[in-house]
């Protein structure tokens, strides 16, 4: 997108703060449950077409070890491969009973904290986190009715985590070095880093706790079949926060790790873990059928992103693009995340203002469905025919 950043960007945490339950030696379940082959095509096709892991890797005969660093000499973990072309994991069955809904972003009293809230004049002031919770509510009642167990990670708009801002002051400080605001004059500089530190030691919690609190629920609790993240997209704004015509729709499935994030180790090891429990082809499948059911419902066009984009284009619909966001390398399992719409676009910030209704009104002259329910209905319609319905083996 020429002139918009898109707000996804800030859900692109690179370094994780917390440490999760799994090491390198919870992937010896692993050994020789792959062949060489698929490895390699899912490496290429969906985790990481840049390559850039090659250059941590060294192949034997039919194995395969990893280096924390390019120059080979600390292995982290050696893979031993299946000798059949293609093993039997990867065409064992899946169900999606158990699924689990993510509403994006905490909301209330965080909204302005999270920049996920936005008021013009005396309207209705648009909070990301209502519209998520709102279409997420809707969405289990009908994944219910079509036979699915359905757990929210949260359901009103309080954290996750139990940190909170004051909790990463030291880290936020260590992490802002002076040396930025060298330019400026003296006084400048001391106000400018106070507004630093204090940004930072937010996002820390509002962002990267607060995402690693609900992996951890998702991962050790809820251990759901499937995670679908639910979230709203914008446009920057220009100077007078002017609505905008272009909308658009994007679906992400977890892979594209950047040469930048595959200098740490933690993210090679959720890169591994991720391939390895084959949660790719569950994740494409399900992506594929929402976002064919959400384009038909919403005529929302994709969004398209550039070779500097940090997503690419994996499989045949034009909506589904791989992604390393935090939100779905942390969380275990097949994760899908749900990105419609534009919340500044002029027709959804009419529709927003109208709230959750039944049957259709009238949106400039044309009858419309309340947009919370246009978005669950076209989930749920994706899903619907992949649920297997509880009491089913
Ligand atoms: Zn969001």
């Amino acid at each position: 997108m020429g002139r918009a950043r898109l707000l996804t960007l800030l859900a692109a945490v690179t370094c994780c703060t917390a440490s999760y339950a799994t090491d390198w030696s919870a992937l010896e379940r692993y050994q020789q449950t792959i062949s060489r082959a698929e490895f390699e095509g899912l490496l290429a096709g969906v985790y990481c077409p840049s390559a850039a892991l090659t250059n941590y890797l060294t192949f034997g005969t039919n194995s395969v070890t990893v280096f924390s660093s390019p120059e080979r000499t600390d292995a982290l973990f050696t893979l031993r491969f299946s000798s059949a072309a293609s093993s039997p994991i990867s065409h064992s069955p899946w169900s999606l009973k158990r699924i689990a809904l993510d509403p994006g972003h905490i909301g209330g009293e965080w909204a302005r904290m999270e920049e996920r809230f936005f008021q013009r004049g005396k309207d209705r002031p648009v909070q990301e986190a209502v519209l998520t919770l709102t279409a997420a509510r809707l969405l289990k009642a009908r994944l219910e009715a079509a036979g699915a167990e359905v757990f929210l990670t949260k359901d009103n708009f309080q954290p996750v985590t139990d940190k909170r801002p004051e909790d990463f002051r030291a880290q936020a400080e260590q992490e802002t070095p002076l040396i930025r605001f060298d330019t400026f004059p003296p006084l400048d500089r001391e106000a400018a880093r106070a507004d630093a530190v204090r940004k930072r030691a937010e996002i820390l919690f509002y962002r990267s706790s607060e995402i690693a609190a609900r992996a951890k629920l998702l991962n050790e609790e809820i251990k759901p079949d499937l995670t679908i993240c639910l979230h709203v997209n914008a446009v920057e704004w220009d100077e007078c926060q002017s609505l905008v015509d272009d909308n658009r729709l994007v679906v992400f499935v977890h892979g594209d790790y950047l040469a930048s994030e595959l200098k740490d180790d933690d993210q090679k090891l959720r890169l591994f873990s991720k391939l390895l429990d084959r949660s790719h082809p569950v994740e494409q499948a399900v992506a594929e059928a929402v976002a064919t059911a959400m384009a038909s419902a919403t005529k929302l066009p994709p969004v398209e992103y550039g070779p500097a984009g940090g997503a690419i284009h994996v499989g045949d619909n034009p909506y589904v693009f791989a992604r390393n966001l935090a939100a779905n390398r942390l969380v275990n399992g097949p994760v899908v995340f749900l990105e419609p719409y534009y919340m500044n676009n002029r027709v959804v910030y009419e529709r927003i203002q109208l709230g959750d209704y039944e049957g259709t009104r009238d949106v400039n002259g044309t009858p419309m469905k309340s947009i919370f329910r246009e978005y669950a209905d076209s989930v749920a319609d994706g899903l619907e025919k992949l649920i297997v319905p509880r009491g089913k083996p």
